[in-house]
């Protein structure tokens, strides 16, 4: 058996592009004592790979040249040396952009079969689902009745931020890119408004989306969006600082003009990363399944064919290019 694999062929500077990755053949090795062999069904592609491309500091170490590129997968065990683990057992795994991989038993987590699709862990029921659900509960501690709006609200996260809220008994106000965006927001997530940032008039829909401000913004993008936010925004809201996609591959970062917007208002400015919050993932994933079980959350996904779409996938996701959240099927 091959093994194919994505390895990080240079650091970007500025915009990633297909040339910063390498696809490299190798046989597949057999798995050491208390080792597991996976065969990879599922590669997640996710916005934050851009800042592992990089040798800047950040929470996590960057992906180094001639590396495997970091990413999630769901995959199938074929051979195991750990007793926890059997061939044919589905796991979450840490393995990257390869078809096939070795990790320690203590790395994978075992993955139900028959209670969701399994690409949904890598989704609504993994990691950007839990970003959604301690993101929002924890920090925006949205109140019912409330206005709570998020960024990128197709996505990932995104999606999932805005049925929570609705769930909390709030307006959910999403931003998106493109009107096809914003009418499956509204249509199909329930959201009660959405707000196409790419039209031109940012601040002005957002007024009439959101008549008594803003409570919680749950933001995604960063950027012109971010200061146009903090105009909206109401005495003693929350902003959960999730992510600033727009900043990712810029060379300059942006500098916020409406920081006096914090003071004034009093706003609770806070960052968050999911990690901080793996030892309660159990109580997240129980909620989520519940709502989704019971059809009050709805998901959607963005399917790329091959492992050799993957790098082109990433591109395109940073670009919005998705439409849900962006897998690429290996097997
Ligand atoms: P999404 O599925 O939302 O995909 C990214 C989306 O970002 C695109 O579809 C696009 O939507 C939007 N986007 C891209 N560029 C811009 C731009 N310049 N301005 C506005 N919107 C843009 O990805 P995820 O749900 O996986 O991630 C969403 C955010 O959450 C990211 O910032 C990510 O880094 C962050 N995140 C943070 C975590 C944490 O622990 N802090 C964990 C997981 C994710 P559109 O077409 O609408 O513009």
């Amino acid at each position: 058996m091959n093994n194919k694999a994505w390895t990080l062929a240079s650091y970007p500077a500025g915009w990633v592009s297909e040339e910063n990755f390498k696809l490299v053949e190798s046989p597949v090795p057999p798995p050491k004592e208390g080792e597991v062999l996976v065969k990879n069904l599922w590669l997640s592609l996710d916005p934050y790979m851009r800042g592992r491309m990089s040798q800047q500091k950040s929470y996590v170490k960057g992906v180094e040249i001639g590396e495997v590129m970091t990413g999630q997968t769901v995959g199938e065990v074929l051979e195991s040396k750990d007793a926890a683990f059997k061939p044919g057992d589905k796991v979450l795994t840490g393995l990257g952009w390869q078809l096939y991989g070795c990790a320690k038993g203590a790395e994978l987590n075992k993955v139900p079969e028959g209670r969701a699709p399994l690409s949904y862990y890598l989704g609504c029921l993994g990691m950007p689902g839990m970003t959604a659900y301690f993101g929002l509960k924890e920090i925006g501690a949205p109140k019912a009745g409330e206005t709570v709006v998020v960024s990128a609200a197709s996505g990932a996260v995104g999606s999932v931020v805005g049925q929570l809220a609705k769930i909390a008994g709030c307006r959910a106000v999403g931003i998106a890119g493109g009107a096809q965006k914003c009418d499956y927001v509204v249509k199909d997530l329930g959201f009660d408004a959405c707000v196409d940032y790419k039209a031109g008039n940012l601040y002005r829909d957002l007024r009439e989306a959101c008549p008594k401000g803003v409570d919680v913004y749950f933001e995604n993008v960063g950027g012109e969006i971010l200061d146009t936010m903090l105009r909206l925004m109401n005495p003693f809201s929350r902003i959960v600082v999730c992510g600033l996609i727009s900043d990712y591959n810029a060379t300059e970062p942006y500098r916020v003009a409406m920081f006096r917007s914090i003071l004034v208002n009093r706003i609770k400015v806070q960052g968050m990363i999911v990690f901080d919050w793996k030892d309660r993932y159990g109580e997240a994933l129980k909620a989520l399944g519940g709502y989704l079980a019971a059809g009050r959350l709805k998901y959607r996904e963005s399917v790329l064919e091959g492992i050799e779409r993957a790098p082109g996938g990433l591109v395109s996701l940073l670009k919005g290019g998705n439409f849900g959240k962006q897998l690429v099927k290996l097997a």
